[in-house]
């Protein structure tokens, strides 16, 4: 992590300059001498190679469509960032062994997956709750082989990440396989995500009714890796009038924010897999980055959660009166968004994945068909290549290290 969010010089020419351009130089700000200008130029470009486009939904609503990347998701945007970190580093005369172990709800599978697929000198292991991701997700990751494993654990996500991190507390795992994790508890995965909220704004401003004021943000939230990287953005001098963290079902967060103690619990599974998180990894960031301040954060931070139900509803309003076709995460980032929307504001959603990846449910609940992009279509007929692995901390050491 920087150790210090210095706030970005010249913001108002920023926001002009294109997606890119104005990457490269929020991340040089951010990652300061540990890479040379020109590498972390290169990184931005091969990174962030796909379009985002802001939709306008209905006047004062807004949504930043993050899920056009090749596993649809903006996990690809952390993911990819951080192929290349890794890249840049193993290329400069690291010969060490390199393994990336994971957890994954779903999406960041797929994600880190394809951005390490056939790297050299990288091996990539999954874990992954069984019955706990759609099945297209799946299948966009676990089909693959090659240098990527994949292990179908007994267990919810919140165990798969228990593994990861008793992994990195176990110090043979860690030299013989030379571990890097690809949650985001990964700083690279991070910054790279800081970006997109420029982008928010910058489109924003052109695109809105009133044009004045800064806007709210509301971010879906899981393990609060996006919403940590929204409020570095923020630090760093992003106008945003507050930011607002959308939750399912697992509400740790929000029943936090309204006054209870914080008490990390099992996650109970949700049409919102992606979010199903009891006990987010990022949290003690986002407290740290209000100062540990408690009362400022509940102050300044708006929650809410959306329950099966109401995600639903949400699905059926934003198809049936806006004709915007929304997967259940980003459902609850707009429903949330809404609740807390007052007339004369204007707020904008992150809408984190494509609806086909979730297909079975957006076809139950709106009564439609739903066409699968080419990433889609071509792996619905791969077999599934994964291990089944109890919840057990042993077994999957004994497996990494024969
Ligand atoms: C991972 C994910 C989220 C949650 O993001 P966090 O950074 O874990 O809070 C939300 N929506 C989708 C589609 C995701 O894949």
């Amino acid at each position: 992590m920087p150790l210090e969010i210095v706030p970005l010089p010249d913001l108002d020419r920023l926001l002009e300059i294109p997606f890119v351009a104005r990457s490269q130089e929020i991340l040089a700000h951010l990652i300061g001498d540990e890479f040379e200008r020109s590498t972390i130029d290169g990184m931005v470009a091969r990174a962030f190679s796909f379009p985002l486009p802001m939709r306008k939904i209905r006047p004062g609503l807004f949504g930043l469509e993050l899920f056009h990347g090749p596993t649809l998701a903006f996990k690809d945007f952390g993911a990819r960032f951080m192929a290349q970190c890794l890249g840049a580093i193993v290329g400069s005369g690291d010969t060490g062994r390199h393994t990336i172990l994971t957890a994954t709800s779903g999406d960041t599978g797929a994600a880190v997956a394809h951005a390490f697929l056939d790297v050299p000198g990288i091996e990539v292991v999954i874990l992954y709750p069984a019955g706990g991701i759609s099945p297209l997700q799946e299948k966009l990751f676990c089909t693959l082989g090659r240098n990527v494993r994949t292990m179908r654990v007994d267990g919810r996500f919140d165990d798969c990440q228990d593994l990861v991190k008793r992994s990195f507390l176990d110090s043979r795992m860690v030299n013989e396989l030379g571990l890097t994790s690809a949650n985001s508890i990964n700083v690279s995965r991070l910054l790279a995500q800081v970006c997109y909220y420029f982008e928010a704004i910058a489109a924003w401003t052109k695109m809105s009714d009133r044009g004045q004021g800064a806007p709210l943000v509301c971010v879906p939230s899981g393990n609060f890796g996006n919403l940590t990287a929204g409020i570095i953005a923020w630090r760093l001098g992003l106008p945003v009038s507050r930011f607002i963290a959308a939750t399912n079902a697992n509400d740790v967060v929000p029943q936090f924010l309204a006054g209870s103690e914080y008490q990390p619990r099992p996650s109970t599974a949700t049409l919102a897999n992606a979010m199903d998180v009891g006990a987010p990894n990022n949290w003690d960031r986002i407290v740290a980055l209000f100062g540990n301040d408690v009362a400022r954060l509940r102050r300044e931070l708006g929650a809410g959660s959306f329950n099966d139900a109401q995600i639903r509803e949400e699905m059926r309003l934003l198809w049936k009166e806006d004709g915007y076709l929304a997967d259940p995460h980003t459902a609850v980032a707009t429903g949330i968004l809404r609740r807390f929307l007052a007339p004369h504001e204007e707020g904008i959603f992150l809408s984190t994945a494509h609806p086909a990846k979730f297909r079975e449910i957006v076809e139950e609940t709106l009564d439609i068909d739903v066409e699968l992009p080419p990433a889609l279509a071509a792996v619905t007929g791969k077999p599934l290549l994964s291990e089944d692995l109890p919840n057990d901390f042993g077994e999957l050491r004994r497996r990494l290290l024969t």
